[in-house]
């Protein structure tokens, strides 16, 4: 299998190459050159599999050349063997046509570990042998930088420098960070919002001088591996709902529309999806696209679900890209334009392709509280706000067809939240262990670009 960038230009790498690489170097996002797809009996035959073995049967077409289905095999026994439920992902019944699917299970209690964990074993295993160094830099709204650090700290060949916006993620969150003590993780606190981390870190990625320094790796949802490994929990549902024989829809709460385009990849892989439901908070770049076309960045809004805080959704540009006949040289152009002026049309071709299969909801505060509310009396579930926004995005599209609702976080990653809504705490699995007595480490950094890569410059590995 061979990976080609979304703007045209960028040379066409393999597996290994891809998952060590994050960006393309004309800027575009790597997909792979074609769908590979499933018989409906090799779907059908899911039924009766494990987590893993469903992993393997759907990620080693991706994975191609670049390992045997059994070394495949051992790294997702490995991954997974660190949930804390045998189902890894388990699926649970709200009402009569509504489903939970719990991605939360992992050590860092949101669906970001299903993704990272083999990544960090991916990462390790593509890494024997060779002499590089890897440096990953990133920056997070909370969940990402728990995931990514649980899931390389103390790995060889690996160190990790994750930036967080000060004061603006939980205190969970934060510990989750900067309690790890491993010598390869670096926690920075930047004096600044998330979009300034962000930027500090696009910035050290475009900057030649930093990039030939060192090796560069990104873990955020522009790394296919992340996004391929999340494919696979859409078939493990969907087939024990019925697939092949029924379709059945989702509802995905997005931030920078990774997780939902794994539900577009399962469709094209010969999942029968009935809908994805794009389920956005007031930040609603996304359903404002789907809806009308207008894919316009405006001023992000601080809400209780950070993780979805986003006016510029980095993944979406894959699904502009397979719906625009994959034609990188326009896409370039249309993304350029973008850039220049925060606001861009979607094509035709891209507008209908996307209501063939996507719907998109906007949920504000209040009906976020509704479904908090209503799953803890109707369900006696607790759930997480971001969740719940896309439980309340599901239940505008009840019908006759099995919805399954997307659970991203643990309710006790936000508990004050979930406290608000519906007056009582969710506590914290025990697996967290003494999170809350362990102590802290971290830098606090203004956000200057000089600040920050010096700080990176002097801890980094060279090539
Ligand atoms: C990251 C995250 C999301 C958004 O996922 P995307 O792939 O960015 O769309 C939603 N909920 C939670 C809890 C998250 O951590």
């Amino acid at each position: 299998m061979r990976y080609v960038s979304t703007r045209g230009t960028a040379a066409a790498l393999d597996f290994r190459e891809v998952t060590l690489a994050g960006l393309a170097s004309d800027g575009g996002l790597y997909v792979p050159e074609a769908w590979p797809t499933l018989t409906r009996d090799e779907i059908a035959a899911m039924a009766g599999m494990s987590y893993v073995d469903t992993a393997v049967t759907v990620m080693a077409p991706f994975v191609g050349e670049t390992m045997t289905r059994d070394e495949l095999r051992a790294l997702c026994e490995q991954a997974y063997g660190r949930f804390s439920h045998a189902a890894v992902t388990p699926l649970l019944q709200l009402d009569h046509d509504q489903w939970l699917l719990e991605l939360f299970h992992g050590p860092t209690l949101a669906f970001k570990d299903v993704a990272l964990q083999l990544l960090g074993l991916l990462f390790e295993r593509f890494l024997t042998g060779s002499s590089d160094h890897l440096t990953i830099v990133g920056a997070t709204s909370g969940d990402t930088g728990s995931a990514a650090i649980d899931a390389v700290a103390g790995r060889a060949g690996i160190d990790i420098f994750m930036l967080h916006p000060e004061g603006r993620v939980s205190d969970v969150q934060r510990r989750q960070m900067t309690t790890v003590g491993a010598p390869n993780v670096h926690n920075i606190a930047i004096r600044g919002d998330f979009d300034q981390a962000q930027a500090l870190v696009k910035a050290m990625f475009n900057d030649p001088a930093f990039a030939g320094r060192f090796r560069l790796s990104a873990v955020n949802s522009i790394n296919w591996a992340r996004l391929m490994a999340q494919v696979v929990y859409y078939f493990y549902a969907a087939v024990r709902l019925g697939a092949p024989d029924r379709a059945i829809a989702f509802s995905v709460p997005t931030g920078n529309f990774g997780d939902v385009f794994a539900g577009y990849v399962a469709a094209k892989m010969g999942l029968p999806v009935a809908k994805l439901i794009v389920a956005t908070n007031v930040n609603d770049i996304l359903a404002r696209a789907l809806n009308s076309g207008d894919y316009s960045s405006r001023q992000v809004v601080q809400t209780p679900t950070p993780s979805m805080d986003i006016q510029v959704s980095s993944n979406f540009e894959r699904l502009l890209f397979d719906l625009g006949h994959r034609d990188g040289l326009a896409l370039a152009e249309q993304m350029r334009g973008f850039e220049g002026s925060r606001a861009m049309r979607l094509t035709n071709a891209q507008s209908e392709g996307a209501a063939a299969l996507f719907a998109a909801e906007r949920v504000d505060l209040d009906d976020m509280a509704l479904a908090m509310r209503w799953a803890h009396e109707h369900a006696c579930q607790m759930l997480d706000p971001h969740t719940a926004i896309a439980l309340a995005a599901a239940q505008r599209h009840a019908g006759k067809t099995p919805m399954v609702t997307l659970a991203t976080a643990h309710p006790a990653k936000f508990g004050d939240a979930v406290e608000r809504a519906t007056g009582t705490r969710p506590s914290l699995p025990s697996r967290v262990g003494d999170l809350f007595e362990r102590e802290e480490r971290y830098d606090v950094l203004d956000a200057s670009y000089a600040a920050v890569s010096a700080y990176i410059a002097e801890r980094a590995v060279a090539r």
